[in-house]
């Protein structure tokens, strides 16, 4: 084992066997296919072709050997769904494997399938506009899984849980209020981020009657979509046109679509398609041939390896240009070698550099990879172009993920003040942050306000309400309420890029459940009926998105002009935080004071001059005036965010 492994990183290997080829996996044509896979260790490779994606009888094939340690077969005939096997012989053992650049596959994704991807193109899909996005920080990101946005009851939604449930126009909830894609264009949000959407493994996609569960971060064939979300996940075609038909409602709301893209390792180790076909090669492990298990999941992709990189390269480009897929949040990212993602930038930046990329700056375990080659939080300047979760403000916002009790900000810990300014400027150098008080990073890790995305919470751990249930029990609802209101209130006016957790706009409870992978429709659905519970605060948060997509102030694009427009102000009392931001660039208001108070009483802070129009306050938000200031001080209300604008400017940009 050792020595295999030795040989995968010698430069002879390298000579012998790196396939730069653009032909791996299915080159279909309806005269002929070309079937080549990479398998430099077999002995032999016979493609197996069947004419159903589960049970039938196959025909064997035999592949010659080629270039660089790949096989190759051209088969004669339109092989449009037909499904296929690779059988590989590796020391006179013989194991079957779904090809790594399969395209689509039958259910459960046991056998690949031949597709011509033109028949699976819904009407107008080559003249589909993307949504523009003039920059990174335009963004405003809301993360939502396929099944739990339409499963409720009174989601109004036909095709409840399935792509095509997020296509319905005009659905409602049982107050008439929208919901589905049309909840999505009221709120505002300029992207939606879907929770794995890659076929994963723990979910049966054959028990439609009596369906299973999971988020789907237990992936199985990276260039498929996922069967369980889709009307037939027999017919490996079906899936495709489902989602494609989702992507292009959802563009035509004017929406960008980022996915969830868990490639840091895969459900199966030893057994896994990748390494029945290269054993030892896609994984990290160690010289005994144990998987490490830098994931928490059992095992992680030695993505600083040529092939595995190349196979991760070329899957995101598929997505991007066969999906016209907007985005990309990778999960785990510190399990990526830096090159990795700088080479997915790189290329991504040739299709569309529009295209976001950001990721979880950790890992999830221990990892043999060098912490200096990781693509983590504190290495996030070697990734222009990339982001990473701001987890010091998502933790001083409301307190720990993993700590229940403890709070944060909004609801009552003391000394989060510094932290919560190295959110406002996105994590970007500031002569007024002193960075030695800031929660786990002591030094401004992002070169860019573009890097650091902005949240409170995302689909792991508490929901925020159910969060500041935990750090008061007992408290009374009002109270409540002004926290969680108080929290989106930061995120959404902070510098950076503002992720918001579905539901969250109506205060999502998960119960308590705090890692709800598994945890089955009741605990994850979105229960349409908050949102006419709770509707004065989906109307807030739609105002903070409006106040944010109107005022360039909220979204400046570097970090020099942050560090040149955004001051902080002192003030009177600690659990406040205020700062002014003067003449952004593009902005026609000269002069924005933004304070939250998180004190339980009322506190008078002093202002930079005696006249102001307040377009946000405890109640409201949005660009309109709700209240003058016509004195150098204001009583910001216990907790609460105030946003004050200069009245002469304000007046002037309404034609007063
Ligand atoms: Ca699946």
């Amino acid at each position: 084992m050792q020595a295999v492994q030795l040989s995968f990183s010698s430069p002879g290997f390298a000579e012998k066997y790196h396939y730069n080829g653009d032909d791996l996996g299915v080159t279909y044509r309806p005269e002929g296919c070309s079937f080549r896979v990479w398998a430099p260790t077999a002995e032999n490779v016979i493609l197996i072709t069947y004419p159903t994606g589960h049970d039938s009888a196959g025909e064997y094939h035999p592949m010659q050997k080629s270039d660089l340690g790949t096989w190759h077969l051209e088969l004669p005939g339109d092989l449009h769904g037909t499904y296929y096997n690779y059988l590989v012989t590796i020391d006179g053992i013989s194991a079957e494997a779904v090809d790594p650049y399969a395209k689509a596959c039958g259910v459960n994704g046991m056998r690949g399938m031949v597709v011509d991807l033109e028949r699976t193109n819904p009407e107008g899909w080559h003249q589909l506009k993307t949504p523009p996005l003039v920059h990174f920080t335009d963004a405003i990101i809301y993360e939502l899984h396929i099944r739990d946005f339409t499963i409720d009851q009174n989601s109004g939604v036909t095709n409840k849980g399935k792509y095509l449930g997020l296509t319905e126009h005009g659905t409602y909830s049982p107050q008439k209020l929208a919901t589905g894609l049309y909840h999505l264009k009221e709120l505002g949000v300029t992207h939606v981020q879907l929770m794995p959407v890659f076929d994963f493994f723990t979910v049966d996609e054959s028990k439609s009657a009596n369906p299973e569960y999971n988020w789907g971060y237990d992936p199985q064939n990276f260039n498929v979509p996922e069967g369980s979300y889709s009307t037939d996940p027999y017919n490996g075609a079906v899936r495709i046109r489902e989602l494609k038909q989702m992507i292009k409602a959802l563009k035509e709301q004017g929406l960008r679509v980022i996915m969830d893209v868990v490639y840091n390792h895969t459900y199966l180790s030893r057994d896994s398609h990748l390494n029945i076909i290269v054993p030892g090669y896609y994984y990290r492990q160690d010289a005994h041939g144990n998987f490490h298990n830098g994931s928490g999941c059992g095992n992680e992709l030695a993505t600083e390896r040529f092939m595995v990189r190349k196979l991760i390269v070329d899957s995101v480009c598929y997505w991007a240009r066969e999906y016209k897929i907007d985005g990309f949040r990778f999960d785990l990212m510190g399990l990526f070698d830096i090159a990795t993602i700088n080479e997915i930038r790189s290329r991504l930046n040739e299709i569309d550099p529009g295209i976001i990329m950001f990721g979880e700056g950790w890992v999830g375990g221990h990892s043999p990879l060098p912490d200096c080659q990781k693509a983590i939080k504190g290495n996030v300047r070697q990734l222009p172009g990339t982001g990473v979760f701001n987890d010091d403000f998502r933790d001083a916002i409301k307190g720990h993920v993993f700590f229940h009790e403890q709070p944060g900000f909004v609801n009552g810990a003391t000394g989060m003040e510094e932290s919560i300014k190295c959110g406002i400027v996105a994590a970007t150098d500031h002569d007024q942050v002193d960075y030695s008080q800031v929660l786990y990073s002591h030094f401004a890790w992002a070169a860019e306000p573009a890097q650091s995305i902005n949240y409170n919470s995302s689909h792991d751990n508490l929901t925020l309400w159910d969060k500041l249930q935990k750090t008061h029990p007992g408290e009374n609802q009002e109270t409540l309420v002004a926290m969680h209101k108080l929290a989106l209130a930061i995120v959404l006016t902070s510098q950076g890029i503002p992720f918001l957790h579905s539901g969250s706009e109506f205060l999502r409870t998960k119960h308590g459940n705090h890692n709800s992978y598994n945890a089955g429709d009741r605990i994850n659905k979105i229960d349409w009926q908050r949102k006419a519970r709770y509707f004065h605060v989906f109307r807030y948060v739609q105002g903070l998105i409006l106040l944010r997509k109107s005022h360039p102030a909220f979204r400046m694009r570097t970090a020099a002009e942050i560090r040149e427009q955004l001051r902080f102000l002192p003030m009177p009392a600690g659990h406040m935080v205020g700062y002014t931001i003067t003449d952004a660039e593009g902005d026609p208001w000269r002069q924005i004071v933004t304070i939250f108070n998180a004190n339980q009483i009322p506190k008078t802070v002093s202002l930079p001059g005696d006249n102001w129009v307040v377009v946000v306050n405890k109640e409201q938000a949005g660009v309109l005036p709700l209240e003058m200031v016509n004195v150098p001080y204001v009583t910001v209300p216990a907790l609460s965010a105030y946003i004050l604008v200069d009245a002469a400017s304000f007046e002037e940009e309404n034609g007063q």
